[in-house]
């Protein structure tokens, strides 16, 4: 929706090329993850098996939530909210209909409706890292209140962006007044979008997650003018549309890779190169005591590098400390003497994008 209300010509444009979006790393394991916290809200099926780190940004975002869930009950008042009245539902696709007839649709991870009540709340884990809107602003949320307002006929709906690693979930109530506001707002976005010829406006944002972005004129112009130097003296405007063309440089390596496996001959003069080998060593343990008769610890040892993030993850676990921060401070302060910091080269950032800033 974010896409739609910057992009409207977005959406022919992606149904028209039929494009998928390019799988990765980082969308395998934030499926895996839901498919977890999915398994643990309906109990349907078994938890998939994953590392540690994935497990526990899993139960991180099922605790958080419930959390959250809480503090809203809590909050409407013992007196006005029985939790008995709840229905709980998950990963659940609602559709809506503008008023020129044009349909559209949002999937909640955890819905949970009081009609007694007259309450709505829906949930969206996000399992990620990603600079994400906050609930207030976040149009995806919006439209699933929208959409929650349509389907439940209740006049309250809080909206939660259940993000694990930026702290504590995002909330955000709609009223009446703002879920009509919301509708108009949202619909907008929808009839704009159905509307032929659209238009198309290039932007870093509204191109992010764009499928159709190398058959995109507009987007290739601001490629062309960058590669040109047409910007050249308005360094905002150049970092805004170098931002641009790094998404179509990205998309465009991505595709040509696909079309290379798919047929070696596809692009001439190109060819798939094979990706080299890494081995690495799944239990350090098990390997020393098969080269114990040969090296000493010492030697081992000092092949040995030691992740900090999961060291500190085990410490946590092991001392039985509830906030990661403390257990980091806590780790850090016995390894007094044993660590090396080094700082990474500063990097380009926009004003009021990081959290500290919004703070
Ligand atoms: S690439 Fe960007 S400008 Fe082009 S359709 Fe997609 S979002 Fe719009």
């Amino acid at each position: 929706m974010q896409q739609l209300s910057l992009c409207p010509g977005s959406f022919a444009l992606e149904k028209e090329m039929g494009e998928p979006e390019t799988d990765n790393q980082y969308a395998k394991w934030g499926s895996l993850i839901a498919a977890y916290i999915e398994a643990v809200r309906t109990k349907r099926h078994n938890k998939p098996s994953m590392n540690l780190n994935l497990q526990e940004m899993a139960d991180a975002c099922l605790a958080k939530a419930n959390q959250a869930i809480e503090d809203i009950r809590g909050h409407i008042g013992a007196g006005a909210y029985n939790p008995a009245d709840e229905f709980w539902s998950v990963e659940i696709r609602l559709w809506g209909n503008t008023q020129l007839g044009h349909r559209y649709s949002g999937r909640f991870d955890l819905g949970v409706l009081n009609k007694t009540a007259g309450i709505g709340i829906i949930v969206d884990d996000k399992s990620g890292w990603g600079d994400i809107p906050p609930a207030s602003e976040n149009l995806q949320l919006r439209t699933l209140a929208v959409l929650a307002y349509k389907h439940w006929r209740v006049n309250n709906i809080f909206v939660v962006l259940n993000q694990p690693s930026k702290g504590k979930p995002s909330v955000a109530h709609y009223g009446l007044s703002e879920l009509i506001a919301a509708e108009g707002e949202i619909e907008s976005y929808v009839n704009a979008a159905y509307t032929p010829g659209a238009d198309r406006r290039p932007s870093a944002k509204a191109c992010k997650f764009c499928s159709a972005k190398i058959f995109c004129k507009e987007a290739m112009e601001v490629f062309t003018k960058t590669a040109t130097g047409e910007i050249a003296g308005d360094w905002a405007l150049a970092l805004d549309q170098l931002e641009v063309t790094e998404l179509v440089a990205k998309d465009l390596k991505a595709k040509a890779k696909q079309a290379l496996a798919a047929n070696p001959k596809a692009i001439p003069g190109w060819h798939l190169k094979e990706g080299y080998e890494r081995t690495s060593i799944t239990d350090p343990k098990g390997a020393f005591g098969r080269l114990s008769d040969t090296i000493t610890s010492e030697d081992f040892m000092s092949c040995c590098t030691v992740k900090i993030g999961e060291l500190a993850t085990a410490f946590q676990k092991r001392a039985g400390i509830r906030n990661k921060k403390v257990a980091r401070t806590g780790l850090e302060d016995r390894l007094s003497g044993l660590l090396d910091k080094k700082k990474s080269e500063p990097s380009l950032e926009r004003v009021g994008s990081s959290e500290k800033e919004a703070e």
